[in-house]
């Protein structure tokens, strides 16, 4: 299997990592993000443990789960357009404009 930027994946021996998303390849590797952990597994490795998640896994998968980056600007607040960070449960922190 190819593993794609985009791509959401699962590591068959680390199923507490949750589910994560293939960043890109060098390669040699594949840079996998699994919540704010940023993995490098080797693709010989990457072919055997990564199990690709269909689309429908992954919409019942729990919102911790396919939160992405647990840091980062990557939401405006509706009100004053403020960007919104998430906090490391992949919960949205509140406005600090408007809390
Ligand atoms: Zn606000």
């Amino acid at each position: 299997m190819a593993h794609e930027a985009g791509q959401h994946v699962r590591h068959r021996s680390r199923p507490e990592w949750g589910v994560g998303k293939v960043e890109g390849t060098n390669g040699e590797s594949v840079f996998v993000r699994f919540g704010d952990q940023l993995k490098t597994i080797k693709i010989s490795f990457a072919e055997q443990f990564l199990q690709p998640v269909t689309a429908e896994e992954l919409a019942a998968a729990k919102p911790a789960a396919r939160a992405g980056p647990a840091v980062g600007h990557i939401a405006q607040c509706p009100e004053c357009g403020k960007a919104l960070t998430r906090n490391a449960d992949g919960e949205w922190r509140a406005c600090p404009n408007c809390s």
